[in-house]
């Protein structure tokens, strides 16, 4: 549940698994531990005046005396102190005084609350030779309150009769059943739910795309299934609301039936809302949920356990999740979202914090996929006040130490299974404020396929069988790119200019998203005996949505200038080439791009043919858009199982597959045999769809993988002609059609998802939103669509944009109203189905046909191809638009009419079911 655990990063801030930073000192039994293993008994004693005795000479005692009062309250049964930092105090002599970092879990009884303090420490004379230290300050930092130990109560039972449990589109009934609670203060928090013979479950989501979903699922538009036991979590106050006392009598608990529920609660009850607090307890502590927000694990028959979840936290708020094959069924907002107008995640809105710029300093080892790095982050805080930041980093990757030149020697924590890194700033940093982040990390880290943008198998059933011990037989490389997290980032993915200075063994070679800068790389020769290394340095000095390293053994073939002068000079004369509506922003503009071709050693051959390839597809698409975003492109030729290829900025990567490989992928979404350059065009497409103009939320990923799609069709016929434009058109309309009922583009990454088949994203995503374009373009006329593809691109450049962006940028230029057509396309799934009749019309002065198109199924609006036949044998191709349930054309004749042919060229994805 990544989504419930991401929500509790924000209320637990300071809690779970930290990241300990000892400095150099290992910690031992020296004076500094019996000091705080004193303050551990001064807790559990509840004496505050006792801390008066810790305190050193020069000590100030009445915030001690004040402090000492928040930190020893009564009622404490356990407290545990956990040193996390030491470091040299200010104004002693080496050794005589540390400023600690600590943290204390301190409980009562069943609740605990866990707090972070700062203790200036001073070595004080003694006789002996053991060393004594004593408080010389203290200032607590940060606390969490309201941790419980939740445990199901044995003495406590419930009967439920027609017990029914409800949230946004979920029911759960009874009609006879038991109940047992884990109780805190403030009232039971969490439930089980043991049903009899006839406990059933229903959900239903309202909106019709996830019902989609939910019928891929389970064969029908909601789950009706029997359900055994439930797990149920809500907050304490909503008790009385969840399970209304009306059905439930209290009665004697049942040993047996407690046994049972007592199972399931231990197997849920650390899964969500639940801390893992590392050495400062072995326990499951758990935080109540926030009123409002539910909890289900729902164990039925026929799908085995569902966990609903309702999470305020989340934009889309509502999720269905099947726990044992791990797939997202529904997430959606819910009513009540929708009608307060969040009906989309605002990842960038939402940020706290946006990061401006990277500097990175690492080191791999390839053999051991190991790395060390130290990166530098420039970041200016969006919120109002915050103390705290959370970063990206692999959960793999240990944080070594953290300094910030605004707020010196910071505390890092780890929330268990999640790639991120909470950054303690020991004080509130305001709206606007810059701070700067010093972070040292290392860790093995084995890299991420990109997958979301990758043009690849996504799914592990996807990839090739690899029998055991049968290993790639090609040149292994390694990429960190987006979805690794190999440096510490933003949670926001915003843009950001970097330097990167990357080092691997001599033996490799690396390419980077930046420009390699003069001089580089430099081989350094290794300390005694050790092998020497190859540095090297990239500059990002356009911003970049992430950051990527490819390591492999990589010859460098050629490097060529490209001049963009002539491809952006031939925008303006062409007819194409109009100027939008209105003036766009100026930018600064790449006369030229500086193109770099590296290759494994065994595709230098396809390395230099890809060069011109590249060459000519970078100026072709500059002279569609008037801008090449990065004044570099390294091509990158590396072996892989299968083809496909992934584009970060600066950097482009095709993986080439090697004659052994016996996976065909013939029959794939991405395949177009006829064009040996797609891959190319594809990924070299993505500078601009993808990387200078990002997309915002998982359903906006079309507008990256359509533009990319539809601009290597474009490239087709600019280099092998129309017939292979067209073909590729059909085979995109064809894919459209065939998984059109997978769910609608703006599904993104979920489509197949439920099916484990990544063709069917691939279909939807890729040539959907292809052929939607090419629709649209139809509809608005050539000058209108290339006008406003320009409009978007600089509108947007170096920056995000979601699918109203795009029809915006449409409307603007082709002066129509689009929402119907990218509601239909892109908001919804399937595609039109058509019933047609003509007949000759006699009434005016020149002969005529009236055509008459009806919608069968959900309504749309598209072009389509009208071919007239006629008696002699000619053809004539009209388009017409179709728009509403029923449309009705009249066209002119030049003959006697014999037939009329709906869609004929298939550039429409839709179905005839008539005439
Ligand atoms: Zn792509």
């Amino acid at each position: 549940m990544r989504r419930l655990l991401g929500a509790l990063v924000v209320v637990a801030l300071a809690l779970s698994q930290a990241t300990v930073t000892y400095g150099e000192q290992p910690p031992t039994v020296d004076g500094i531990v019996r000091l705080l293993l004193r303050l551990e008994q001064l807790m559990q004693a509840g004496d505050p005046e006792a801390y008066m005795n810790l305190l050193s000479a020069v000590a100030d005692r009445k915030f001690a005396r004040d402090a000492s009062r928040v930190l020893i309250g009564p009622g404490i049964t356990r407290a545990v102190i956990r040193e996390r930092d030491r470091a040299p105090l200010d104004g002693t002599l080496p050794g005589d005084g540390y400023r600690l970092m600590i943290e204390i879990l301190a409980e009562r009884g069943s609740r605990a609350r866990i707090e972070t303090w700062r203790l200036d420490i001073r070595r004080v004379p003694t006789e002996t030779t053991e060393d004594e230290w004593r408080v010389a300050g203290q200032q607590s930092l940060t606390s969490v309150d309201g941790l419980h130990r939740l445990a199901l109560n044995p003495s406590k039972a419930y009967r439920a009769r027609n017990l029914v449990v409800r949230s946004d589109d979920l029911e759960i009934r009874l009609p006879d059943g038991h109940v047992f609670v884990a109780d805190t203060a403030e009232g039971p928090t969490a439930a089980v739910l043991l049903a009899g013979d006839g406990g059933t479950m229903s959900f239903r989501p309202a909106p019709e795309a996830e019902r989609e979903q939910v019928r891929i699922y389970a064969g029908r538009d909601a789950i009706e299934t029997r359900v055994e036991d439930v797990f149920l979590r809500f907050s304490p106050s909503e008790f009385a609301a969840r399970l209304p006392s009306g059905s439930l009598t209290e009665t004697v608990p049942d040993p047996a039936l407690f046994r049972r529920a007592d199972a399931m609660f231990r197997e849920h009850v650390g899964k969500s809302f639940s801390l893992d607090l590392a050495d400062l307890s072995r326990e499951t502590w758990s935080l109540p949920p926030a009123a409002g927000d539910l909890l289900a694990e729902i164990r039925t028959r026929r799908f085995q356990t569902l966990t609903y979840s309702k999470s305020a936290s989340d934009a889309e708020d509502i999720s269905l999740f099947d726990r044992r094959r791990r797939r997202n069924i529904s997430v959606y907002p819910s009513a009540a979202r929708l009608a307060a107008g969040v009906s989309r995640f605002e990842e960038d809105a939402r940020a706290p914090f946006d990061v401006s710029h990277y500097e990175l300093e690492v080191s791999f080892d390839p053999a051991r996929q190991w790395l060390d790095g130290r990166a530098l982050l420039r970041l200016r805080v969006r919120a109002d006040a915050i103390n705290n930041l959370t970063l990206r980093l692999a959960e793999n990757l240990t944080v070594r130490s953290i300094y910030s030149n605004e707020f010196g020697r910071l505390l890092s924590l780890r929330i268990r299974g999640q790639n991120s890194v909470i950054v303690n700033l020991n004080g509130y940093a305001t709206r606007g404020t810059q701070i700067t982040l010093d972070i040292s990390y290392s860790g093995r880290l084995e890299p991420a396929e990109p997958d979301r943008e990758a043009l690849a198998p996504q799914f592990p059933q996807d990839r090739p069988e690899v029998t055991e011990g049968q290993s790639f037989p090609g040149e292994t490389s390694l990429l960190y790119s987006t979805r690794t997290f190999w440096y510490p980032q933003g949670s926001s993915g915003g843009y950001a200019t970097a330097v990167m200075h990357l080092t691997v063994p001599e033996t490799y070679q690396l390419s980077a998203s930046g420009e390699l800068a003069p001089g580089s790389p430099v081989v350094v020769p290794g300390p005694e005996r050790q092998p020497a290394s190859r540095r090297y340095t990239f500059e990002a000095r356009q911003p970049v949505r992430y950051l990527a390293c490819l390591v492999s053994r990589l010859v460098r073939i050629s490097a060529r200038t490209v001049s963009l002068v002539e491809a952006i000079a031939s925008l303006a004369s062409s007819g194409a080439g109009a100027q939008p509506t209105d003036p766009l922003p100026a930018g600064s503009f790449n006369s030229e791009l500086k193109l770099v071709v590296e290759a494994n050693p065994r595709q230098l051959t396809r390395g230099r043919q890809a060069l011109p390839v590249a060459a000519d597809v970078m100026s072709f698409y500059t002279s569609i858009i008037g801008d090449s975003p990065y004044p570099e492109l390294t091509l990158a030729l590396i072996e892989k199982e299968l083809p496909g290829g992934h584009s970060p900025a600066y950097l482009a990567v095709l993986y080439q597959p090697l004659p052994s490989s016996v996976t065909s992928w013939a029959n794939d979404p991405a395949a177009f045999t006829a064009f040996p350059e797609y891959f190319i065009a594809h990924e070299l497409a993505h500078q601009w769809w993808g990387q200078a103009v990002g997309w915002r939320t998982y359903h906006d990923q079309w507008v990256s993988e359509g533009f990319a799609q539809y601009f290597s069709a474009l490239y087709a016929r600019k280099r092998r002609g129309n017939e292979l434009f067209g073909e590729m058109l059909r085979r995109m309309a064809k894919w459209a059609r065939d998984q059109g009922k997978s769910g609608p583009v703006s599904l993104g990454y979920r489509l197949g998802h439920i099916q484990g088949d990544s063709r069917i994203f691939r279909a939807i995503v890729y040539n959907k939103s292809a052929i939607v374009l090419h629709m649209l373009r139809r509809m608005i006329g050539d000058d209108a669509f290339f006008r406003g593809i320009r409009r978007l691109y600089f509108g947007a450049r170096f920056g995000k944009v979601g699918t109203d962006d795009v029809r915006a940028a449409f409307e603007k230029e082709g002066g129509q109203d689009l929402k119907r057509f990218f509601g239909a396309w892109i908001g919804g799934s399937g595609t039109p189905a058509v019933a047609y009749s003509w007949a000759p019309v006699a009434d005016g002065a020149a002969p005529e046909v009236a055509l008459r198109i009806e919608q069968r199924g959900k309504e749309s609006e598209f072009p389509v191809t009208v071919t007239l036949h006629y008696a002699g044998g000619a053809t004539e191709d009209a388009q017409v638009v179709v728009r509403g349930p029923a449309a009705e054309f009249r066209l002119p004749l030049k003959g006697e009419l014999r037939d009329i042919v709906l869609n004929s060229d298939g550039f429409t994805p839709l179905e005839v079911v008539g005439r």
